[in-house]
């Protein structure tokens, strides 16, 4: 018999002290065998409030209004971080509202922001559960829920004055999540794309560990003046280990390993472009020429970094594939972001390093960084080989006595 709860006074009288809440059984849209979304029984462990969405993964707030204008008075007489954050959030929003059917003691959204808002949830759970055990980050360093707004009214005003459509992305500035609306999407809406809302994710896990997070990460000011090497490489690295880690997180899901995990919410074109399982991407003259000599501006707006990352991210695919150690990479990444030992810089730490000058955060350095942070043999040699010739690395920077890679490794390769 369906019964429909409607549990606002309930769940009031419920929060008396945290308790580690029950496993929630809930129907989410989920991707299927079939390459199609279904819905689909899930196991939802670390959500306390079902009807608010909130948890201690992410809480999701509607209703938000975020503007970030060049020419707001508010955001111009901002001089701190926390002053920029509230400059921009013009609305806080509330808590969803989410109702269901409840059928055998499985909630069934009873609406459609309902079945988006779950598989949302669930789509977090998912990335958290990968980067916690798989990239083992202790969940004391996730820093609490993360704060997922849904459907808010977010507007770059300098880009375009009306609210942004058919996105979702992690939002530095204010810490945060957008989930916005869609409008002319024709495919699988983002949020319930899982390897989409993880490369989401994994900008988040990006900031904290690798900016520190920074609202406004030290590279992409204090570098971002006139050609811009450090700042470019570092936003194509992390475009690109985002795909990597969707990639990663499609890996643990019951229809296993998808390179192509956009294509189901976007073009051919688009997936083929980012596809990581492709072995014929190459560094060219011109990217070579971008990413050296260009302004973080121009860069991104010819969306390089998605190119430059779609590189790196193959890479690191071809290595943890034929070694078979794709969980053993991963890890070894998520190591590198951030690293105190003083013989052992992570990124985080070659940024501090390279602050007054960003050539010295370069590809060389950057595969070092990683290279250093993987102790199996066969699989530093692949990583080794793969960063210098797709990368189209001098194998002399990184090859021989006292540097990081083996001299088993020879950099050669399809790209040569
Ligand atoms: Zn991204």
């Amino acid at each position: 018999m369906h019964r429909t709860l409607i549990v606002a006074a309930l769940m009031l009288l419920a929060a008396c002290e945290p308790v580690a809440p029950d496993p929630l059984r809930v129907r989410a849209l989920v991707l299927s065998s079939n390459g199609k979304y279904v819905t689909q029984e899930v196991t939802l462990n670390t959500i306390s409030d079902p009807f608010r969405m909130e948890g201690s993964i992410a809480n999701l707030i509607g209703g938000a209004r975020i503007v970030a204008d060049s020419q707001d008075p508010e955001l111009l007489a901002a001089t701190t971080e926390d002053q920029l954050a509230r400059a921009l959030i013009k609305s806080e929003g509330r808590p969803v509202t989410a109702s269901y059917i409840e059928k055998d003691g499985v909630l069934w959204p009873a609406d459609f922001h309902t079945w988006n808002l779950v598989t949302v949830y669930y789509n977090f759970e998912k990335a958290h559960e990968y980067f916690n055990t798989v990239g083992n980050i202790p969940n004391a360093d996730f820093g609490g829920p993360a704060t997922v707004y849904y459907f808010p009214e977010f507007v770059l005003k300098d880009s375009n004055p009306e609210p942004m459509k058919d996105n979702a992305l992690f939002f530095a500035p204010t810490q945060s999540f957008m989930v916005v609306p869609f409008d002319e999407l024709q495919r699988a809406p983002l949020a319930i794309n899982s390897g989409i809302m993880s490369h989401e994710y994994s900008h988040m896990i990006f900031n904290k560990k690798v900016y520190g997070g920074r609202r406004l990460p030290d590279p992409l000011t204090l570098w971002a003046n006139g050609s811009s090497p450090g700042a470019n490489l570092v936003k194509s690295l992390d475009e690109g280990l985002a795909d990597y880690h969707g990639y990663g997180v499609t890996c643990e899901s019951a229809t296993g390993c998808d390179a192509k995990f956009l294509s189901t919410s976007f073009d051919q074109t688009t997936t083929n472009d980012r596809d990581l399982s492709r072995q014929d991407r190459c560094m060219d003259t011109f990217l070579i020429e971008q990413l050296n000599q260009t302004s973080l501006s121009s860069f991104s707006g010819q969306g390089l970094e998605y190119k430059v990352g779609s590189i790196i991210a193959s890479a690191l695919f071809q290595a943890g594939e034929q070694t078979g150690q794709r969980k053993v990479l991963e890890r070894a990444i998520v190591a590198s972001y951030s690293d105190e030992t003083s013989d052992n810089p992570g990124l985080q730490q070659l940024i501090t390093l390279s602050l007054s000058d960003q050539t010295r955060f370069n590809l060389v350095s950057v595969t070092a960084v990683i290279v250093n942070h993987i102790t199996d043999v066969p699989l530093k040699t692949a990583v080794c080989n793969e960063m210098i010739n797709h990368l189209r690395i001098d194998p002399a920077a990184l090859i021989g006595p006292g540097l990081p890679c083996p001299s088993a490794a020879q950099g050669t390769g399809a790209c040569k």
